[in-house]
């Protein structure tokens, strides 16, 4: 299964510009099997969410992402009830209270501002925690080093790796993908995420679509064809 395990969407994101319907047009052809919902407030009607997709074919990963100590931490589960009710700025580890399975992510671990400041992530402040790394971030992409730190992190921590398009419009969404090989429902990636069975790939049908190359060597490795558009 290929997911994008980091979007946002309206209104349950106020950054956020488009809302799931147009999330789910625009990542329908680009061979994206599911989308994780990582919205930062409270708000995501799921249920909505998971229809609205389930109308192109794509399934949901229901998803918050949480103010921690470490820096931005998404959180994936089945159990919305307790996604719902995670308050948005946590202590890690966040509170417990449920019988799903949930896995932790360190979002863009290099990406963190404080202020307009970056800060070195300090994995002192909960990294024990985290179930896996970000390593590819769509929104961060760009940010040269980002994801030789976020490699090195996951590393040291003996962590997963997933990839995530950091999405806030509909047309950004399908750029950095996470593969979890035999997973099939929401319950399956958060397990896959949690047994290091993920691994992070740049989406090659949106770059296709947007005509964009990736150069950088540091991004090769993360190269994929698996659902580049049929010629
Ligand atoms: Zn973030
Ligand atoms: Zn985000």
């Amino acid at each position: 299964m290929l997911i994008d395990l980091h979007i946002h969407a309206s209104p349950a994101s106020r950054d956020a510009r488009d809302d799931v319907a147009a999330i789910a047009r625009a990542v329908e052809p680009l061979g994206v099997d599911a989308i994780a919902l990582t919205d930062h407030g409270p708000g995501c009607d799921y249920a909505a969410a998971a229809a609205a997709l389930a109308e192109r074919g794509i399934g949901l990963v229901p998803g918050r992402e949480l103010n921690t100590p470490l820096g931005h931490v998404l959180v994936l589960s089945p159990d919305v009830v307790w996604l719902r009710d995670l308050p948005e700025r946590s202590a890690l580890p966040v509170p417990g209270g449920t019988r799903e399975p949930f896995a932790l992510v360190w979002a863009h671990p290099a990406g963190w501002r404080i202020a307009g400041a970056m800060v070195a992530p300090d994995p002192s402040k909960g990294a024990e925690h985290v179930h896996a790394v970000e390593i590819l971030n769509g929104e961060r992409l760009w940010q040269l080093d980002g994801v030789g730190i976020a490699e090195t992190l996951a590393d040291r921590l003996g962590a997963g790796t997933t990839g995530g398009s950091d999405a806030h419009r509909a047309d950004a969404a399908g750029r950095c993908l996470t593969l979890a090989d035999g997973a099939r429902d929401a319950r399956e990636v958060v397990e896959a995420v949690r047994a290091k069975a993920t691994r992070p790939v740049l989406g090659s049908g949106w770059a296709a679509a947007h005509s964009h190359v990736y150069e950088r060597p540091d991004l090769r490795a993360y190269a994929w064809p698996g659902n580049a558009p049929a010629r």
